[in-house]
């Protein structure tokens, strides 16, 4: 009877062990669409929220989370579970929402956050920041800007962009200026689980000069985000001649609008679109 205990049990800890390496060896990136450029980048190992964190928008100019949906990041509950990293791309309200991200922060102790410093300068108005401050890492970014940061194993770069442009009329000099030419827009690289893939956050489509500088045209990545204005002439010249990629999806795409995005890309192999909130995409090695 003894002996059978036994090797019920060395029969479980095989087994178990057989699992845990099948999961390990199994390689593979989820992707899952929360709202306008928010995602969920999973692998095995390592979680990365993007862009996800923000609600409470008037009007339907853009997707936004569900708040069931709201509720499970910011309460850590699957898949929201151990976010390694949030990244926010800058400062906009379709990007992120400073009271939610200090919530998320707070609710979930072992989350770093990376962001430019515009952004962290928001969330310094909200109470509770200085209990989530030191899991704060904002960046400082010159108009040319790349740096690398790294935690539990997945490496992020962050990278400058020109935010798309936005003109109003000075209504003293009734001259044309560009509302967004201030904004510090990240893009960012993240390596994870041998997977490699950019989010260009609100980069704009004629920004090829940064494209190049930062060397695109020798990457190689599995999937990557851009805006739904890339589409445009000059944003094909940077897909055409600066982004190597398995996969490419467009993103910040307004409610209403994903039939007619969907029939101007539906011929050509590797371009994608999110059909709806929590969808979810796989990449395997
Ligand atoms: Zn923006």
């Amino acid at each position: 009877m003894k002996i059978k205990l036994i090797t019920l049990i060395i029969w479980v800890l095989l087994m178990n062990r057989t699992l845990i390496y099948s999961q390990d060896t199994v390689n593979s990136c989820t992707i899952t669409y929360i709202a306008n450029d928010g995602f969920l980048i999973e692998t095995n190992n390592s979680k990365v929220l993007i862009d996800a964190l923000f609600g409470g928008i008037n009007g339907n100019w853009c997707d936004q989370p569900d708040d069931s949906i709201s509720d499970l990041m910011l309460n850590g509950i699957g898949p929201f579970d151990n976010i390694d990293v949030v990244l926010i791309t800058h400062y906009h309200s379709d990007h992120f929402n400073g009271p939610m991200v200090i919530n998320f922060l707070r609710n979930n102790q072992k989350s770093a956050l990376i962001c430019p410093l515009q952004v962290d300068e928001v969330l310094k108005k909200n109470s509770g920041y200085s209990s989530v401050a030191d899991r704060i890492h904002s960046l400082q970014s010159g108009n040319q800007f790349d740096t690398l940061l790294a935690f539990n194993k997945i490496n992020i770069s962050a990278l400058r962009f020109n935010h798309g442009s936005y003109f109003e009329i000075d209504s003293v000099t009734g001259e044309k200026y560009d509302l967004h030419s201030d904004v510090e827009n990240f893009g960012y690289i993240i390596e994870i689980d041998e997977f490699n893939l950019f989010h260009c956050g609100d980069a704009s489509f004629s920004d090829k000069s940064h494209f190049e500088s930062y060397h695109f045209g020798d990457r190689d990545f599995d999937m990557v985000f851009l805006d739904r204005t890339f589409l445009r002439k000059e944003g094909q010249e940077i897909m055409n001649s600066l982004i190597h990629t398995k996969d490419l999806v467009f993103m910040h795409i307004e409610p209403g609008r994903v039939e007619y995005y969907k029939s101007i890309i539906k011929d050509v192999p590797g371009l994608s679109v999110f059909t709806k909130k929590m969808e979810i995409k796989l990449i395997t090695e």
